[in-house]
């Protein structure tokens, strides 16, 4: 130490002692200085009870500054005392062993109930002996380390987190070290590595070289660890690694000794974000793809009303690029004017209404446009309205339409006042109550009741009692819901008739809707229809008796010249006494008298019958009959022929309509023949099949023809169109009725069968009536029957007589013969040009105008008179052939001599014509 050996203190000199003093003293303040600012904390106790004698700063810092010198611990630190220091210290003096802590507790509380500071110390109890060896104090010394300890288990709680942390974050982590070929990193080695990393790689690879685990890593991982651990910098990227079918976030920095080529890496898996983010990416682009194809204009605007979002339509509408408008203000694009427009609607969609309006929005080129615009607010997660998306629709054809129906609407609705006002047909609604609803005003017009008074009843009270019954029924088939058409009742006039009503009625919304016709005239006048249709039917009968007639006079003529003149015959024989001649007289006036009988009969049976009375009738029998008829009715410059097929089958038809129809046809025909020609009536069974029945407008089955041809002027095509319609005429004013066809026509269609025409131009008609084939046997009608077998049966100056009528022939011979001639006999045209072509000597022609054989009485003498130009002639004729000879226009040396006659007359003009040069 500082102090100089002295064995003897005594022996010290004063100066000595001073130096020895001075120098002390120094020590001792250095010492108290010393003791004063050491860092660590210092305190002295005394006695057995620990009294404080000396404590420094550092000590009155630890203990909160209280005053503790002159105090016992116990009486100064109860905090201390409590928490066992006391005891220590006792045990310390008690022992003389000194007591060390380490980072030892001690909570201190200044006041009894205060706050309490948690200190940790570092100190030492050191017993301090006296010179006997005996205890008397206790040095303590130590240091606060409260700060270090707090500090050491923070990093130990930290570096447990960070532990835990490592092991159990998803961030995979490790250090690898890398091998190097020159620059060239070839491969790598996993040094440490923590689960994250293990349970990602999917192995453990913990000091493996990465060759041996992922022989087919990309190039781009060593390229960029090589990077990191020969330059330092450190790298962060994103990276699809091949081999683990993933993609990783990494960062990666060098660590440790440049030299080592250490590079931690940090690896996490993003594989699913990056699939999100790929999927909102396509989504995305798919969503602009949509919007921008759309004729619609798409945009987001935020609550700061700048656009984030704008389709492409926006560039068509603004003429500003879509990706300029995105990041504007909305005030921008629109203009001030736009804005103010739609401020208000803007204010309601971010205060989270959704709102539509229209507005006028006229295009870039001046045409007027309307816009429908929405609003539709978005709201973010924590529900407040972070802008709105806007939705522009161009509507103005929508508009245009509207409106248009909006007129339209408006037009009908005034039309159908209009109708409801003014129709002729009575319209009402009515309740299923019973009650009209409301009427039109035809209603009263028709029925002389008020509208009032039809609504105050219910409307069977207008119903005639024989209808109540039928008008119920179809108000609960109305009911139902079925719609009643035409369904007709009466309803009581006002002045008590009766009034047929005809019903279109249908049932909707719980109400009737009524169309009603007022059909009481239409009913009188079916009614008289149902007459005129007879009275027509009649008049078509009429028609071909007029037709019969006229030709028919010829005939009756004929038979009446046999009668008459056989009996002028037998009166001049009786006269004469020559009775051997009268029973040939007899004979030819009975056979005359018989066929004229026939012939009334015949036309009379016609006549009388009246209705369609179908019945099963032979055709072939009924043709068969009626040939004679048609044969004096076509007259004899046609000849008619009948091809009655055998086994033909029966039909189911009205008789007299057949006649009636075959001499229509018969008549046209011959009316198409002017000059004459042939007609030929045919009967046959047919089939008709599917394709048959198509074309002919009737049902497939079984069939049998009638048919009418001749070799007439034929029609054409567009007059065959016409010819069934009533009244169609072709022929003059008087003698056509446009009757008969149509009688034809109705006859075959109410027959069930059908009626067809094959007709060309030049080359004749054939008319062909279908009719079904009857099952079963025909009727035998005995009139038609009865009908008379008509037989076939007449000099120097010569006479030629030509007629088709031998009785005719007979008289006239029988007259030229009393008269001294020689007479010629010729029964058709034919025969007679013959013998005036031939060389026999002919002093007068008597011939009839109606002749067999292609060519008329007038036409043969013609013909003669080329041969023999001074042939004198005598026409004999009917009234009906007067026209053929050119309404008494004749040739010089030709006369006309009209049956009837009598013989005298007959005798007198031929001696006359004969004697005339
Ligand atoms: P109508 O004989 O009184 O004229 P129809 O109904 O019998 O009335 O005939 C109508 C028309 O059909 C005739 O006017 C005629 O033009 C035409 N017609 C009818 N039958 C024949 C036929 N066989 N040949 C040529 N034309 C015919
Ligand atoms: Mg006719």
């Amino acid at each position: 130490m500082h102090a100089a050996p002295n064995p003897d203190p005594e022996a010290l000199s004063r100066e000595q002692l001073e130096a020895e003093v001075r120098l002390l003293r120094t020590q001792s303040a250095s010492l108290a200085q010393m003791f004063e600012q050491a860092p660590g904390f210092i305190a002295l106790l005394s006695g057995p009870d620990h009294r404080y004698t000396l404590t420094n700063a550092a000590y009155q810092r630890a203990i909160d500054h209280r005053a503790v010198t002159g105090r016992t611990v116990a009486e100064a630190l109860p905090d201390a005392a409590a928490q066992g220091y006391v005891d220590l210290l006792d045990e310390v003096f008690r022992s003389g062993r000194p007591h060390r802590a380490t980072g030892a507790r001690f909570d201190v509380q200044a006041e009894p109930g205060g706050s309490v500071k948690e200190r940790y110390l570092d100190f030492v109890y050191q017993p301090i002996t006296d010179a006997r060896g005996q205890v008397s104090g206790i040095f303590v010394e130590g240091h606060d380390v409260t700060e270090r300890m707090l500090a050491e288990v923070a990093l130990r709680e930290n570096e447990a987190r960070y532990r835990t942390l490592f092991e159990s974050i998803e961030v995979g982590f490790c250090i690898v070290e890398m091998k190097f070929e020159g620059d060239r990193a070839i491969d790598y080695r996993i040094v440490e590595a923590n689960p994250a990393f293990v349970q990602q790689t999917g192995a453990d690879v913990a000091g493996k070289w990465v060759s041996e685990f992922a022989p087919d890593l990309e190039r781009h991982w060593f390229d960029t660890y090589g990077r990191v651990a020969l330059t330092g910098e450190p790298a962060h990227f994103e990276h699809y690694a091949d081999v683990f079918g993933r993609w990783f976030d990494v960062r990666a920095l060098r660590t440790g000794d440049p030299s080592a080529h250490r590079v931690a890496i940090f690896f996490s898996d993003i594989t699913e974000r990056r699939m999100m983010e790929t999927r909102a990416e396509a989504g995305e682009r798919e969503l602009r793809l949509i919007t921008d194809a759309l004729p619609v204009l798409i945009s987001f605007i935020g609550a700061d009303h700048v656009y984030r979002f704008a389709n492409k339509a926006y560039e068509d509408w603004f003429s500003v690029p879509a990706e300029e408008i995105v990041g504007r203000d909305v005030r921008d694009i629109l203009g001030a004017e736009g804005y103010a427009a739609r401020k208000s609607f803007l204010d309601r969609a971010l205060a989270g209404e959704a709102v539509t309006f229209e507005l006028d929005w006229p295009r870039r080129d001046g045409q007027p446009r309307v816009a429908e615009i929405r609003y539709l607010p978005r709201r973010s997660t924590d529900g407040r309205v972070d802008g709105f998306h806007v939705f522009v629709q161009d509507v103005t054809a929508r508009k245009r339409t509207e409106a248009e129906l909006a007129r339209q609407v408006a037009a009908r609705t005034a039309e159908r006042d209009q109708v409801w006002q003014a129709s002729s047909d009575l319209l009402c609604v009515a309740n299923f109550d019973g009650y009209f609803v409301s009427l039109n005003p035809a209603w009263p017009r028709t029925l002389g009741w008020s509208e009032a008074e039809m609504k105050a009843r219910p409307f069977l009270d207008f119903v005639h009692p024989d209808d109540i019954a039928s008008t119920r029924a179809a108000a609960n088939g109305l009911a139902r819901g079925e719609a009643q058409l035409t369904f007709e009742n009466r309803y009581r006039h006002k002045d008590g008739s009766d009034v047929w009503l005809s019903w279109n009625a249908v049932p909707r919304d719980g109400l009737i809707y009524a169309s009603v016709r007022d059909v009481t005239e239409v009913k009188r006048q079916a009614e008289a229809l149902a007459k005129t249709e007879d009275a027509l039917r009649q008049s078509q009968k009429m028609e071909a008796v007029g037709q019969l007639t006229g030709g028919l006079a010829h005939d009756f003529n004929n038979l009446l010249a046999g009668i008459s003149g056989s009996l002028e015959l037998m009166q001049t024989r009786m006269t004469q006494g020559r009775m051997g001649d009268l029973d040939r007289y007899m004979t030819v006036a009975q056979g005359a008298a018989k066929r004229a009988a026939a012939l009334t009969h015949r036309l009379l049976a016609f006549s009388r019958r009246q209705t369609l009375d179908p019945k099963p009738t032979n055709v072939n029998r009924l043709v068969k009959d009626m040939e004679e008829l048609v044969r004096r009715t076509v007259g004899p410059a046609i000849h008619l022929e009948v091809v009655g097929l055998a086994g033909l089958w029966p039909a189911l038809i009205d008789p007299g309509q057949l006649e009636n129809a075959l001499l229509n046809l018969c008549i046209n025909a011959r009316d198409a023949m002017p000059d004459g020609g042939r007609i030929t009536i045919e009967t046959a069974n047919k089939w008709i099949d599917e394709a048959g029945a198509r074309q002919h407008d009737m049902p497939p089955g079984q069939y049998l023809s009638v048919c009418v041809t001749d070799t007439g002027t034929g029609m054409a095509p567009e007059l065959i169109e016409k010819v069934f319609e009533p009244f169609f005429t072709t022929k003059p004013t008087g003698e056509g009725t446009g009757l008969g066809l149509s009688m034809v026509y109705g006859f075959a269609r109410q027959s069930g069968g059908q009626v067809r025409i094959y007709s060309e131009v030049g080359q004749g008609t054939t008319i062909c009536l279908y009719l079904p084939r009857h099952y079963g046997e025909a009727d035998e009608d005995d009139i038609t029957r009865r009908l008379a077998e008509v037989g076939r049966a007449g000099q120097g100056e010569t006479v030629l007589i030509v007629d088709d009528e031998p009785s005719v022939r007979m008289l006239v011979t029988e007259v030229l013969e009393d008269l001294g001639y020689t007479a010629i006999e010729a029964a058709d045209s034919v025969a007679g040009l013959r013998v005036l072509q031939s060389d026999v000597r002919i002093d007068l022609l008597v011939t009839d105008v109606g002749l067999p054989g292609g060519m008329n009485g007038r036409q043969m003498a013609e013909a003669g008179r080329e041969w023999r130009p001074s042939l004198k002639v005598l026409f004999i004729t009917g009234y009906a052939e007067n026209a053929v000879l050119g309404n008494g226009y004749l040739r010089p040396g030709m006369q006309v001599l009209t049956k009837p006659f009598v013989l005298e007359t007959l005798a007198s003009r031929i001696k006359d014509l004969i004697a005339e040069t």
